[in-house]
């Protein structure tokens, strides 16, 4: 089976045998994707030329209930994405629920929130500014949709999320979306597409779907497009500087890799509930989707007191953890996406084992449950230790993709700020501790270098969202190596699909155009 592409309004098969996409437990070829033939400047046209002007007449409240009905259509067809997730990402019930419930929550309240913007056809951006002293001639800032279209070039861990993150935000914004999957896992996002194009909700041309090789895509996107990627450092950095991008400015958003930090309060010893706490999020984050997120935790930072017993802790709870087929019940651990992710993890960890001990785990021949170690692509949960942080090279710049986590020790805040920095940008740093002083000088050390910090005291305990969980209503992104860029964080979100202009002209003219503007203060609300 060839999976369809969906461009200028029609399935269309790529040409030649196609990449195939295979099940991580099995190894067994599940279906085939090509974009090989596929006129992609065409896709891009007819995207501009229809999706976008259809999408523009409409307001943003009735573009709110289009998303409304994406997640109405998405949510009933719920229990196949979990059985796609099963297949080809080799995804547990929780590792599909992250994914796919995280997707159907995200659209829903991207619906609800979109409503609050009303009838407007663009957005009015802070108050009239006098520029003269009978105030006839003043200044206004607008935000105006984008007359282009979003070109999503996406992960291989998130296949619905990141698909849903980054289109809800588009159209509510006005702005037609073109989707391309990653090719390992690009099976959950096609059904996705496809359920959504099949209930008819959005005007031809708004969405699209590209399934295999990028090809030429960047080749042809324009000054008024806007490319929104996710995905690894090196490929960031390939689309960032690729030619036809820089000469037209286009717009990127990158969201790419991170070595993100969890950190232990000097007041967390062991027995506390803090102490507790991290343990338990630290095996979470190793364990889920089998470590890859892009948030997962990667250095896991703890008072040097505290070293061996934070380790010992970590230990025995992954040893109690199942790892293999997640159609087996028991099994808590799930592979990682296909044999070259697998040889990938065992390559950072060689690296990483140069300058770390291995505390658990690290076995290459690990037995996995019902599954043959030939054809499955399982990575042991592995926990480092890594003695001289300060000294160490690779335990801040290696992102094993996979469930392995590095637990390093610090002697006072100076030492911690100084290794967390040289992660070089993270998306998300957590700090677990009721020491309000302590908290404040890492928040103050680390904030300019991550999009997030989450901050745990016994007040909070088990109530946060967690590190690796992304919410809507929360900014995502990161800077330096995380790739700088920001998404969700409510309707701020949508900023990247408008366009900001002043209008310095006359009081009337000013008025007259506001009057065509939902209320953009909400944005910042
Ligand atoms: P990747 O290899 O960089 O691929 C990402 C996407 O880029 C895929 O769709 C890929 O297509 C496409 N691509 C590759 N070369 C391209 C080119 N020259 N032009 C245009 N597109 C190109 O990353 P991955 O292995 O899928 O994902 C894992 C990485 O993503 C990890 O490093 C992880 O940390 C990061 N990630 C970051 C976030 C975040 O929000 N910051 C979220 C999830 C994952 P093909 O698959 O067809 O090659």
């Amino acid at each position: 089976m060839k999976l369809p592409n969906y461009v200028a309004g029609q399935w269309l098969e790529g040409a030649g045998a196609g990449e195939p996409l295979v099940d991580p437990v099995t190894g067994e070829e599940l279906a085939r994707i090509s974009s090989q033939n596929i006129d992609l400047n065409l896709a891009l046209e007819f995207a501009r030329s229809r999706g976008g002007p259809a999408l523009r007449q409409l307001t943003y409240t009735q573009r709110a209930d289009l998303l409304a009905k994406m997640a109405d259509v998405l949510s009933a067809n719920r229990d196949e994405y979990f059985r796609l997730s099963l297949l080809n990402l080799g995804a547990t019930q929780a590792d599909a629920s992250f994914d796919v419930d995280g997707a159907l929550y995200t659209m829903k309240y991207y619906a609800k929130i979109g409503r609050a913007l009303a009838g407007g056809k663009m957005l009015k951006e802070g108050a009239v500014l006098p520029l003269s002293k009978t105030n006839t001639f003043a200044g206004q800032h607008f935000l105006v949709p984008a007359k282009g279209v979003a070109v999503f070039i996406n992960a291989f861990n998130f296949p619905a999320w990141g698909f849903c993150e980054k289109a809800a935000p588009a159209l509510l914004s006005g702005v037609p979306i073109l989707v391309k999957p990653a090719s390992p896992t690009a099976w959950l996002a096609h059904r996705m597409v496809e359920d959504v194009v099949k209930a008819d909700i959005l005007p031809r041309g708004a969405i699209s779907l590209v399934c295999g090789s990028a090809r030429d895509l960047l080749d042809h996107v324009r000054e008024e497009d806007i490319v929104s990627f996710t995905g690894s450092a090196d490929t960031a950095a390939r689309i960032r500087s690729h030619a036809n991008v820089l000469r037209r400015s286009v717009r990127v958003n990158i969201e790419a890799d991170s070595i993100n930090s969890a950190i232990l309060g000097p007041d967390c010893a062991p027995g506390t509930d803090l102490f507790d706490l991290l343990v338990k999020e630290v095996v979470k984050e190793m364990t889920l989707k089998a470590g890859q997120k892009c948030t997962t935790i990667r250095r896991i930072l703890v008072p040097a007191q505290e070293f061996n017993a934070f380790g010992e802790a970590v230990s025995s709870r992954l040893s109690a953890m199942k790892v293999g087929n997640p159609r087996n019940s028991e099994v808590k651990v799930g592979p990682v996406v296909n044999k070259a992710q697998q040889s990938a993890c065992l390559d950072g960890l060689k690296k990483l084992s140069a300058e770390c001990s291995v505390l658990f785990g690290g076995n290459e021949d690990f037995q996995p449950v019902d599954a043959d170690p030939q054809k499955s692509a399982f990575v042991q949960p592995t926990l480092l230790s890594c003695e001289n942080g300060l000294s160490a090279k690779h335990v801040h710049d290696v992102e094993v993709f996979g469930p392995v986590a590095t637990l390093l020790s610090y002697d006072g805040p100076q030492d911690l700020i100084t290794m967390i920095r040289r992660g070089q940008g993270s998306l998300v740093a957590s700090v677990f501790s009721s020491d309000s002083a302590f908290v404040q000088e890492v928040v103050l050390g680390i904030g300019d270098l991550h999009g997030r910090i989450l901050a745990v005291d016994s007040s909070v305990g088990g109530q946060h969202t967690g590190h690796g969980n992304v919410v809507p209503s929360c900014l995502h992104g990161g800077p330096g190596r995380a790739g700088g860029g920001e998404e969700l964080a409510g309707l701020r979100a949508l900023l990247l699909y408008h366009r900001r202009f002043v209008v310095q002209g006359p009081i009337h003219c000013i008025k007259e155009l506001s009057a065509l503007c939902a209320d953009t203060n909400l944005l910042y609300s």
